[in-house]
């Protein structure tokens, strides 16, 4: 699937339309998810155009790579989530409901979050 730079982080990147920032730094930006499902609940973004997890290992480099998780780290870090334990997720196409087509990280936390996956339906 190639890049729409249109998506709805694409112009987050750019101010072109706001976020609650929590984070930034060369690699990652990072903003509260506009839809909460836990107490604290952050997404973390690279400023790279990558569609989602496949196409961010595949392509981006090293040094992307190593910023964008230490970035993702941090975030929780700073959030106070790494004491009592925090989930971070990633979507990654249909089976997985990706809504949004660049490549981000849910951070999860706030409460206990309980079992790992839950089937939809079988
Ligand atoms: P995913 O299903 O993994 O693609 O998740 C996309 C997430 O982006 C959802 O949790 C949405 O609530 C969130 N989201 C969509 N638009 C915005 C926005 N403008 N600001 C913050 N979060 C957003």
């Amino acid at each position: 699937m190639p890049y729409d730079d249109q998506n709805v982080f694409a112009k987050i990147l750019r101010a072109e339309i706001p976020c609650d920032k929590v984070y930034e730094d060369d690699w990652a930006l990072a903003f509260k998810d506009i839809s909460p499902k836990a107490p604290t609940h952050l997404l973390v973004i690279p400023r790279g155009a990558y569609v989602s997890m496949d196409d961010f290992s595949a392509h981006a480099s090293e040094a992307e790579i190593a910023g964008f998780f230490r970035a993702v780290g941090a975030v929780a870090r700073d959030a106070g989530a790494a004491a009592d334990g925090y989930r971070f997720l990633a979507n990654h196409g249909r089976d997985a409901h990706q809504e949004v087509p660049h490549f981000h990280v849910h951070i999860f936390a706030g409460r206990d979050l309980g079992g790992m996956i839950r089937r939809a339906k079988d």
